[in-house]
């Protein structure tokens, strides 16, 4: 089973060579890697990362690891080609800047493909194998576990984190193209319990850095939100602004609980005196959840002078909701 394992990481380390090769040796290649240098990465990072390009041909990466020796239903198992009893065998991956994915222990496991240009799907991940299980494993983590700077930053995709490393900001993490899970948030608790998160500001990122709190905070992490406003996620933030002004945004990262109260305040028209009543409620509620009286007293002190409440008012509301604890 361990060896069948290693086996399998090898042949990915293979694939991952491959696809590098074919990116920066061949003509088809060269579109790949035009593609990452537009997108602001260095030769440094794109060989730091390992970056690739699988090519138009349906089954060349396929005969390449027929070539040194592995058998059909070891590649199927690797889930790089798919065996088609007619067809034979054939690549997953086709026509994609690659970039792969590392455990832990910097063994490669899999990859993420991304369309060049406006295609569907845009990425295309290997699906989980017998060494790839995207519960368990967080993109960059093999570098990031080592990283000197405080915590972890945690974003939505891949090339937020390259951005990001490239930045400087060696400490970026992505859960791989899946929600992040109690798997995931266990793994990160084993090295701090402070995270930074940096997920899209658009809606679905907004929900997602909700959900990721609650899990989070299960766990025992104290989790920061970075505001990436008017940028669409960390990648086209850096790449506008640069490393100082994200640094900036680090240093002035919003705690959970004031993230999840300006949500709340963005879902009522404030000015509307029964819609603003409602608000109050909402808050003193989630106030009510924090167990620690004097952090509660501090939460209620700084809602109510940035929102305008009567503190009073406000304590007494929060009472009012069953104190935890
Ligand atoms: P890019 O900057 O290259 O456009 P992104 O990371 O900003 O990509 P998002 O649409 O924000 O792309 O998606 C975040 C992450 O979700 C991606 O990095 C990828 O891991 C995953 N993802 C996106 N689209 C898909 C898809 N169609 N299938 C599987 N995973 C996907
Ligand atoms: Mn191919
Ligand atoms: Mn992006
Ligand atoms: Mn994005």
């Amino acid at each position: 089973r361990e060896k069948y394992k290693i086996l399998l990481r090898d042949m990915n380390k293979t694939a991952a060579a491959y696809f590098h090769y074919i990116m920066r040796h061949t003509e088809h290649g060269k579109k790949a890697y035009e593609y990452f240098k537009g997108r602001g990465l260095s030769d440094e990072t794109i060989n730091q990362f390992g970056l690739g390009y699988a090519d138009i041909y349906r089954d060349d990466l396929y005969r390449y690891l027929k070539g040194k020796g592995y058998t059909d239903a070891e590649l199927k198992d690797s889930g790089l080609v798919v065996i088609d009893e007619k067809n034979g065998g054939s690549d997953k991956f086709w026509n994609r800047a690659m970039i792969p994915i590392l455990d832990i222990n910097g063994k490669v496991i899999g990859f993420g493909g991304r369309v060049m240009g406006d295609g569907k799907p845009k990425y295309i991940n290997t699906s989980d194998t017998v060494v790839f299980d995207k519960s368990r494993n967080l993109f960059a983590m093999n570098i990031a576990r080592r990283s000197r700077r405080k915590g972890f930053i945690c974003c939505e995709g891949y090339m937020d984190v390259i951005s990001m490393h490239q930045a400087g900001f060696d400490n970026a993490v992505a859960s791989l193209g899946t929600a992040f899970t109690f798997g995931h948030a266990n793994i990160l608790k084993r090295y701090t319990n402070e995270v930074y998160l940096a997920y899209d500001s658009d809606g679905a990122g907004v929900a997602a850095t909700l959900k990721v709190i609650s899990i989070m905070r299960e766990v025992g992490i104290s989790a920061r939100v970075i505001n990436m406003r008017p940028y669409k996620d960390p990648d086209e933030f850096i790449q506008t602004l640069g490393s100082e002004a994200f640094e900036e945004r680090i240093k002035n990262a919003e705690s959970a609980i004031m993230f999840e109260v300006r949500m709340l305040s963005e879902q009522y028209n404030l000015n509307d005196p029964e819609e603003r009543t409602s608000f109050h409620n909402e808050t003193a509620k989630r106030l009510a959840q924090i167990e620690e009286v004097l952090e509660r007293n501090n939460y209620i002190e700084a809602v109510s002078n940035l929102y305008h409440i009567d503190k009073a008012g406000l304590t007494d509301l929060v009472h009012k909701y069953g104190i935890a604890g």
